[in-house]
């Protein structure tokens, strides 16, 4: 049987646009080494079941699936993050518009109360993770996410509109160790549009 395998997506915009915000030298490693590095890993583990499987070998299953979990969903997560980000000259930033303004007012107050809800969910992630917004669609409503690593606290099923990676790989070249200024520069690109399509 043919293996199947995970690849890594282009951006959907160039190296260099999503600048001064991120950098064409910080979203260049983070895409093409960091990215790749979670696709080669998700990569990697399903050939060790797979060839276990074929030889009717035994595998750490505990060790196998875990590494799998955190690879398969660094992969997810990043993929998802590139689409939360649009160059200022294709839409990036502002506010949002259509449905979901209407249930982030809804549901948080304001747009303000969002960000800053938002915000404080990045910024108080202890050591790697994301902060994320996601649909629950039982309930129809807007959930934050704090997402240790890429796979500790993720809702099952729940819809990813926005991600926002605070690794810090995806900042540490272009704002050292101050999370926070990333933060504030992602609010200068991200992609309400994008966020609304999802919804
Ligand atoms: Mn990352």
């Amino acid at each position: 049987m043919q293996q199947k395998q995970y690849l890594l997506p282009d951006l959907p915009y160039g190296y260099n646009e999503l600048a001064p915000y991120i950098s064409e030298e910080q979203l260049k490693l983070h895409h093409d080494k960091h990215h790749l590095a979670y696709v080669n890993g998700a990569n990697l583990a399903l050939d060790k079941l797979a060839k276990a499987r074929a030889e009717n070998d035994d595998v750490d299953m505990k060790a196998t699936l875990k590494e799998l979990s955190f690879q398969v969903s660094g992969h997810i997560l990043h993929s998802l993050f590139w689409k939360s980000l649009a160059p200022k000259t294709k839409g990036g930033g502002g506010e949002p518009s259509g449905e979901l303004a209407e249930k982030i007012n809804a549901e948080f107050g304001s747009l303000d109360r969002f960000k800053k809800e938002f915000s404080q969910a990045a910024l108080s992630a202890e050591g790697s993770g994301w902060a994320a917004l996601a649909y629950c669609q039982k309930n129809d409503q807007l959930l934050l996410m704090q997402i240790e690593k890429h796979n500790v606290n993720l809702l099952p099923q729940f819809k990813v509109l926005l991600a926002l990676d605070v690794w810090e790989h995806a900042y540490y070249l272009d704002y050292k160790n101050e999370r926070a200024k990333f933060i504030e520069a992602f609010w200068q690109i991200v992609d309400w549009n994008g966020a609304n399509n999802n919804l």
